[in-house]
């Protein structure tokens, strides 16, 4: 029996009891606007289901997540290095049901494009008129020799926040002083790229203050990264004789891994490690492969102006799973990119044309607790991608007081806190 009890009541009581196939279904035909299914509940799908629903109430919207708590990355790399706590970095989605935002608490196992249906692992169904991914990324375990998912027990990447960031930061406690540390960095694209450089500068940090023997050596498949002269710069000021970051140029590629006897190796030496942070190649979530909307280089192109992917009509793709021209993947992409969506997904079901849409990014980067630096980028549609608006953004100034870093600090700080609130509070 059911009446008597509130919608958003049986919302909460669905999604706390794990949802029965038959509650999660959406009753087909019921409302005006449409049913939309939203897959992953991170950054980009959980605004999305959310601001889905306030622009059009009368929208069906189905959240799908896979995990019951999420665990955000940014500022995951203060938890690395002892600044702060995990339990800061945990959501849930609970909220989004006050919304109206209906929560199914399974993994997407299969899409059917010809019949509009959503499989989960429980095998049931949903049907959709409109489907938006928000998977994030996986790690490509078939692209670097040595590293597997058994491998990323001893050599965690932690680019996926939780278990694998506590992981990294035991690793690094119980690390004796004088051990050396190597990051393994990427080359493009790959989610939040300053990201191997603000873990590098913060792990820099806890060596300095808890374990100064200790070294820290990056290893890059880049020359070239984000925010780099401000990086490379703050280095020299606080890590000198800490941190080395060699380059793809000087043989800073990492070409294979043995976990058993810790080593790191790239064309020109083998580096032995007594804590290895293993940054592997990534792509699309994989619940994109399965949708068929992943091209060769595993990410998923779309369209600029609605972000419906270019491979199958009425499938969008937003965050880190898409390619997004010159927007980097960062949980402020995701989280601008999904109410351009929302917009455009309400306009596509009213049959009416999407507008054109302008977005905005801003990295903050810690380089020691008191000590940020930032980047910003506004893009707009042009030729079939998303491309910087010339003029607009910009990046910290390279010499600026301590004052500047220290409020860029609290700037990123505060971004979260906002940003947090907004898609899960
Ligand atoms: C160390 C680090 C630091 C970072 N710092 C910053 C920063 O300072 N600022 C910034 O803007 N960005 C930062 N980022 C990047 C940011 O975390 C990502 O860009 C952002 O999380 C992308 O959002 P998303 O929604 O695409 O993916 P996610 O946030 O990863 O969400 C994806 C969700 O989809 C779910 N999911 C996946 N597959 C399925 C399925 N089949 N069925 C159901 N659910 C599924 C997952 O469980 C997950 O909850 C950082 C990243 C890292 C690794």
């Amino acid at each position: 029996m059911t009446h008597g009890i509130s919608r958003r009541a049986l919302l909460a009581s669905t999604a706390a009891a794990g949802c029965s196939a038959a509650l999660c279904v959406p009753a087909l035909g019921q409302g005006a606007g449409g049913r939309v299914v939203v897959i992953g509940g991170g950054f980009a799908g959980a605004t999305c289901a959310r601001f889905l629903k306030r622009m059009d109430p009368r929208l069906i919207v189905t959240l799908v997540e896979a995990s019951p708590v999420f665990v955000a990355c940014p500022l995951s790399n203060s938890v690395i290095a002892g600044l702060r706590d995990i339990a800061a970095q945990q959501f849930t989605l609970d909220k989004l049901a006050d919304d109206g935002v209906a929560l199914t608490r399974a993994p997407a196992s299969g899409i059917n494009t010809q019949t509009r249906a959503v499989t989960l692992t429980n095998n049931s169904r949903i049907s959709y008129d409109r489907l938006v991914l928000a998977p994030g990324i996986d790690i490509r375990w078939d692209a670097l020799p040595g590293y597997n998912e058994a491998a990323a027990d001893r050599m965690p990447h932690a680019w996926k926040a939780g278990e694998q960031t506590l992981l990294l930061r035991r690793q690094l406690e119980s690390m004796e002083d004088g051990g050396t540390v190597v990051i393994s960095a990427p080359a493009n694209p790959f989610r939040c790229p300053p990201g191997p450089y603000e873990r590098a500068s913060l792990i820099a940090y806890y060596l300095k203050t808890k374990k100064p023997k200790s070294k820290l050596i990056v290893l890059d498949a880049k020359d070239a990264f984000s925010k780099q002269r401000l990086f490379q710069k703050a280095w020299k000021e606080l890590y000198p004789g800490i941190l080395e970051w060699v380059p793809l140029s000087a043989g800073g590629k990492v070409t294979s891994v043995d976990p058993a006897g810790m080593t790191v190796v790239t064309d020109f030496a083998t580096h032995k490690a007594s804590v290895a942070n293993v940054i592997p190649p990534q792509k699309a979530g994989r619940i994109a492969e399965a949708a068929g909307i992943a091209d060769r280089t595993g990410w998923c192109p779309v369209d600029p102006v609605t972000f419906e992917s270019k491979q199958q009509p009425g499938i969008h793709v937003i965050g880190d799973a898409a390619i997004m021209g010159a927007m980097p993947k960062s949980a402020f992409s995701a989280n601008a990119q999904a109410k351009v969506c929302a917009a455009a997904v309400v306009r596509l079901l009213a049959g009416k044309k999407p507008d054109q849409p302008k977005l905005i990014n801003t990295c903050y980067s810690l380089v020691a607790p008191d000590y940020g630096i930032s980047i910003a980028g506004v893009y707009h549609a042009a030729d079939g991608q998303l491309r910087d608006v010339e003029g607009a953004g910009g990046i910290s100034p390279i010499d600026a007081p301590s004052s500047t870093r220290a409020q860029d600090a609290s700037l990123a700080n505060g971004w979260f806190k906002t940003i947090t609130e907004e898609v899960f509070g």
